[in-house]
């Protein structure tokens, strides 16, 4: 894909993991080329590699100050801990068993709420290949992540073992563990003590001999040497049982021939650590500033950012932040058009939303399922931290001409808006429609989520709300109308919906309905009570000809996509539904675009033809094959199954639709270049958002129709259902998602990029 602009990368991502410092890079690459050799051999190019691999052992040991204690060499950390773990659950194994406690009580292995996953899942992961009878506890944490000492002391004389972390990876908090020392040994002084010390190395400074920590694993990559390689250090005292039998290597402590590329790197790595001068690392001092201007630019950039780490209590290279009203997503791909990458979430699952170390910190949700991490190694540069400044400025200067958020000062060059968008918050959906010519806008089922976005839209784009209406009292969330009602139709009288008093009537599909107007358009009430009984249908018409002729029906929760609204709330009938069914029937062209208030499946949008094809009941009602006694009898057996709960939100309509992904046509990047070559016809359309858009547009930009205006867009070419779209996006998945829906109605030849604009540089 040519023609999208590239932008060189900023890498705030360190705490995942960091690129192979070029010093290590070429160490290693000697070790693989000249310095070769297997430690294990006698002859000179063996021992020359042994002589590698002990500097660097030496080199570990001086600057974490084992003292006596052993420094293993194995593939990351890991390993580090289940070594550990399982060292010391072997060791404590025949005191479970030869002095069970009393009946009531039983022992337990402690760890800290927020430590890597890897800690709770080995802990239980051996507990259980070892049949040993521990509960596994979590210690929980304050505001700002500090374990609770209180509860270490009440819990920690039962603890067979206990693992903490000295720096937090998603949020940088460290422990002070030399007072968490105390509380450990005031309240069992054997106890096992394992401390995870990955995002520590290189930004605190460890002196491992003076401590009785008896276990601490570390990771090469998360301080520039390459993955793959790591160590554990362990105190001389404590117990140790080889996790790798076999060829003895590592004083048979751990078998395997050795990674020598990794250790070589390591040994760069140490030394930078080491020496006081021509390190590339900047000291503690320098790191803090960096952070501080990277916060500073953040809080110009979004006013109402909140941090959700504490600087004081965390090391300087941690950043993690929260923007009220955006996702984590969002920010994520906000971001990535910049070329800065971050993380969500929390960092190590990808498909996880939310954080449960914030979680554990008791922030408010919203923080949790919105959190960004930015964070950067000791080898960041003053350059790297004004680029990355740059950047975030450009970023945000992005959100405002999209409207996204407020400028402080009046941004010209803004993106009018006109015609339909779709927000929404999780599977629930907000309809605006904006009409730039009388500057008037409609709102229909404002989610309170959405209140912010919607206020800044309305305010930059100098729109005023006509009318902010719900279709119906949504059993499942609080509407978000009242506030915004409040602000801007304060004069407004209107019924409990949001629909004004103030209406006019029209004859609409052989009815006298209410109706308001919207520039040259009308918004046409038809009541069509089922799913509750205060449900209505909101028909945007164009009034050109004789009759409104519909552009898009709001439908609320009547027709859903794949399914129909429940009707076994307390205000619900499922008679009535039948007979609302009927009446858009009569009332809805076949390629009419339903807009629904939920969309549980990424569909955007649906028509009747669309629903008839696949929703057998509708299908019955439509073509009456079927009474409204065995509609009633068939729905109710429907609602029955469905789940109250999918997460957060209660389903308002069982779903039974199904997508086939094998019906859309992939590209990968040189099948389009040809299939363009091939086919004038062949045109791609960028499906990402207008602020991710115009960060990385070309001179010769591909046509932008964002997600949130996909349904305009379905509207605007329903005759054209034959073109050969290509669909793309940053990654893939929403280019997919959209060509599903796209394909679903009836757009044949609509395709899209594998991989995204990602994987096509
Ligand atoms: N512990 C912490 C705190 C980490 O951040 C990570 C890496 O994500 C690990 C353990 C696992 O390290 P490795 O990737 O070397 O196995």
């Amino acid at each position: 894909m040519s023609n999208h602009k590239e932008l060189t990368q900023i890498y705030l991502d360190a705490n995942a993991t960091t690129p192979v410092l070029p010093e290590a890079a070429s160490a290693a690459m000697a070790a693989m080329q000249t310095l070769f050799g297997n430690p294990s051999s006698s002859h000179i190019t063996g021992l020359k590699a042994k002589d590698l691999m002990e500097q660097t052992r030496r080199r570990a040991q001086t600057l974490l100050g084992t003292g006596k204690g052993k420094l293993i060499f194995t593939s990351g950390a890991t390993e580090g801990i289940q070594t550990s773990i399982l060292s010391a659950l072997i060791a404590a194994k025949p005191l479970v068993d030869a002095a069970p406690l009393s009946a009531d009580k039983s022992y337990c292995v402690l760890y800290g709420a927020t430590e890597h996953k890897a800690i709770p899942e080995s802990l239980k992961h051996w507990l259980s290949v070892l049949d040993i009878k521990a509960e596994v506890i979590a210690i929980p944490v304050d505001e700002y992540g500090i374990l609770d000492h209180e509860f270490i002391s009440q819990h920690a004389a039962n603890a067979l073992m206990i693992c903490t972390m000295a720096v937090n990876n998603e949020t940088g908090v460290f422990q002070d563990l030399q007072l968490l020392e105390q509380t450990i040994r005031t309240a069992n002084p054997s106890i096992f003590w394992m401390v995870d010390c990955v995002q520590a190395l290189g930004k605190t400074q460890l002196d491992l001999q003076t401590t009785t920590i008896d276990y601490a694993p570390f990771s090469g990559h998360k301080l520039y040497a390459p993955k793959g390689i790591g160590f554990v250090y362990i105190r001389d005292s404590a117990p140790f049982t080889p996790f790798i039998a076999g060829g003895g290597q590592e004083s048979g402590l751990r078998s395997g021939t050795e990674n020598l590329p990794g250790m070589a790197a390591l040994n760069v790595i140490f030394d930078m650590l080491l020496r006081s001068e021509g390190s590339a690392f900047s000291n503690t001092q320098t790191l803090h500033r960096f952070r501080q201007q990277i916060v500073t630019t953040l809080t110009e950039c979004f006013p109402r950012i909140v941090f959700n780490n504490s600087f004081e209590h965390s090391v300087a290279t941690t950043i993690n932040f929260a923007v009220p009203s955006f996702s984590s997503k969002e920010i994520m791909d906000l971001f990535d058009a910049a070329n800065i990458r971050v993380s969500s979430g929390s960092a190590c699952s990808s498909k996880v939303t939310r954080s449960f170390v914030l979680d554990a910190m008791g922030l408010p949700a919203w923080q949790s399922e919105s959190a960004i991490r930015m964070s950067f190694g000791p080898a960041m540069t003053q350059a790297d931290v004004d680029t990355a400044c740059a950047r975030i400025k450009m970023a945000s200067q992005a959100l405002t001409q999209s409207c996204m958020v407020l400028a402080h000062n009046k941004i010209s060059d803004k993106t009018q808006l006109e015609g339909l968008l779709q927000l929404r918050s999780g599977a629930s959906c907000t309809w605006v429609y904006a009409d730039s010519k009388s500057k008037q806008a409609l709102i229909i089922d404002p989610l309170p989520e959405l209140q912010q976005r919607l206020d800044t839209l309305l305010q930059c784009q100098q729109l005023t709300p006509i009318a902010i209406i719900d279709t119906h009292g949504h059993a499942d969330h609080v509407s978000g109308r009242e506030v915004l009602a409040n602000r801007y139709l304060a004069e407004q009288d209107s019924d409990m919906l949001g629909w004004p008093y103030s209406s006019k009537t029209v004859s609409y599909a052989g009815a006298e309905l209410e109706a308001i107007s919207l520039g040259d358009l009308q918004l046409i009430k038809v009541p069509t009570p089922g799913h509750t009984s205060d449900s209505i249908s909101l028909m945007l018409c164009s009034t050109n000809g004789e009759q409104p002729s519909t552009k898009y029906a709001f439908c609320g929760d009547t027709i859903l996509m794949g399914s129909l609204g429940r009707t076994n709330f307390d205000s619900s009938s499922s008679v009535a539904l039948f007979n609302s069914l009927k009446l858009l029937n009569r009332t809805l062209k076949a390629d009419t675009l339903i807009c629904a208030s939920h969309d549980y499946n990424n569909e955007f949008t649906t028509t009747l033809a669309t629903e008839l094809s696949r929703n057998t009941l509708l299908k019955a009602v439509l073509q009456d094959q079927l009474s409204q006694t065995d509609f009633v009898k068939r729905k109710a057996e429907l609602d029955s199954h469905l789940n109250d709960q999918t997460g957060s939100e209660i389903m308002c309509g069982a779903y039974i639709g199904s997508c086939d992904k094998s019906a859309i046509l992939e590209y990968d990047a040189s099948s389009l270049a040809k299939a363009i070559a091939n086919n004038a016809g062949v045109k791609v359309i960028d499906i990402r958002e207008p602020h991710e858009y115009v960060l990385t547009r070309s001179k010769d930009p591909n046509q932008n129709v964002p997600l949130t205006r996909l349904v305009q867009f379905i509207h605007d070419h329903q005759d054209q259902k034959d073109q050969p779209w290509v669909l793309v996006c940053r990654s893939g998945s929403r280019s997919m998602v959209a060509a599903q829906a796209m394909h679903r109605l009836g757009f044949a030849k609509i395709s899209h990029l594998k991989g995204g604009y990602a994987l096509s540089h």
